[in-house]
């Protein structure tokens, strides 16, 4: 019998998931374990993964001068693409006003919020780690990345003897880090349908949520529809010059992943399969841009801050300037990359925008209700983005793809 390919398996989870949490949202316990494990699985990965594959990325890149381009075109990508969402949201935003009228009723209290509470400035500081192996334990993406990126380049300036040696041996240590990846990715279908069984029995009174709400993910979700659905393919046709959908066919194990799993990070193992065996992106490119753009690059996200600023504002009948409306832009865009690609990440990272143009940071509570939802959808969104520049970057130093 010919084995069912693994978004099939994986879409046919999903499906049966939803049945099963609404038909049975008392058994959800017997079953959501395995979404559980899987997302263990995958959280296990990421630390080793992404520190050897950006190491091995950067030394394959090679040359100090090779490394500065790529690098260049992969920050103004995912500036140029966070600040176009950005921009599409406030457009939506500004157009339908979802928050003109709502009523206030704010009480609820968030996790994590004192924490996040930190100055960006302290935020950027705090990526030089002080002792890299706290670091590790304490899953500070940006930390480590910033980290592997030094060792990476390091390598290169070192000589001979020791850049071949430590070339080799990284090189080795991702490829073990892919072949446990792949492992783990095996599971995907049983680990989607605990999770997805689980979410759907605890938000099974959707209706519930309410018209202004439901105005508010509205216009999240056509911001987000437009920018995946117009603006990156624009982007993959013209400047990449690939086939758009085709790209999307081979990278949808990904985004159904992400869109499950709520987490970009949890997603990359996937999404580094997708790009370089469907897509065809060299490995030298995904090594280095997929894991980077995994934690700072997320369009859905940065859309969704802006958004929710722009709704919280409304809603509490504070008229924000066109100054205060680009300050906004500005601190959403920052707010986005300073996100970890975790679920609910970026609900924490809202108060950096509301503090900065003035908005009262219980305003949070209005957006709480519905925030797992949308971060399915800007997760998605999130991980669209960084194939796409994966695909774009590839495709302008002259790789061949498949798409
Ligand atoms: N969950 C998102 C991600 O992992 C981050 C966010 O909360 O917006 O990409």
């Amino acid at each position: 019998m010919k084995k069912l390919k693994l978004h099939w398996q994986i879409l046919i989870a999903f499906i049966l998931a939803i049945v099963f949490g609404l038909l049975f949202p008392n058994h959800v316990k017997y079953v959501s374990w395995m979404g559980d494990l899987f997302l263990r699985g995958l959280k296990m990965v990421i630390i080793p993964l992404i520190l050897s594959s950006i190491i091995s990325g950067i030394t394959n890149i090679g040359t100090a001068e090779n490394l500065g381009r790529i690098g260049f075109k992969t920050l103004i990508y995912y500036i140029l693409t966070s600040t176009l969402a950005i921009i599409t949201g406030l457009l939506f935003v500004n157009f339908i006003k979802p928050g003109v009228g709502a009523d206030l009723g704010l009480s609820q209290t968030i996790d994590g919020l004192g924490a996040s509470r930190e100055s960006f400035g302290g935020t950027m500081l705090n990526i030089v780690p002080t002792n890299i192996f706290a670091a590790f334990v304490e899953n500070k993406m940006l930390s480590i990345i910033f980290f592997a990126v030094l060792f990476g380049f390091f390598i290169t300036q070192t000589k001979n003897k020791h850049r071949i040696f430590l070339t080799d041996l990284f090189n080795s240590i991702f490829d073990v880090m892919l072949k446990i990846t792949m492992f783990v990715i095996k599971f995907t279908p049983l680990g989607i349908f605990g999770i997805i069984a689980k979410v759907v029995s605890e938000h099974s009174n959707l209706s519930e949520l309410g018209t202004r709400m439901g105005i508010y993910m509205a216009t999240v979700f056509i911001g987000l529809v437009v920018h995946s659905f117009i603006t990156l393919p624009l982007l993959l046709k013209f400047i990449g010059k690939v086939n758009p959908l085709k790209h999307f066919n081979a990278v949808k194990t990904a985004l159904i992943t992400a869109f499950s799993t709520s987490s970009s990070s949890a997603t990359l193992p996937l999404t580094i399969d997708a790009v370089e065996n469907n897509s065809g992106v060299s490995n030298k490119i995904t090594s280095f841009t997929l894991p980077l753009g995994a934690t700072v690059n997320m369009d859905g996200t940065a859309l969704y801050e802006l958004v929710a600023a722009m709704f919280i504002a409304q809603a509490y009948g504070i008229h924000l300037s066109i100054t205060a409306q680009i300050i906004a832009v500005f601190t959403a865009l920052l707010a986005s990359i300073g996100a970890a690609g975790i679920p609910m990440a970026g609900l924490v990272m809202i108060t950096i925008v509301l503090s900065a143009i003035g908005l009262p940071l219980e305003g949070v509570g209005l957006i709480l209700a519905v925030d797992r939802i949308l971060d399915m959808f800007r997760t998605a969104v999130n991980v669209w983005s960084d194939t796409c520049g994966a695909v774009i970057i590839a495709k302008t130093e002259g790789e061949k793809l498949k798409v």
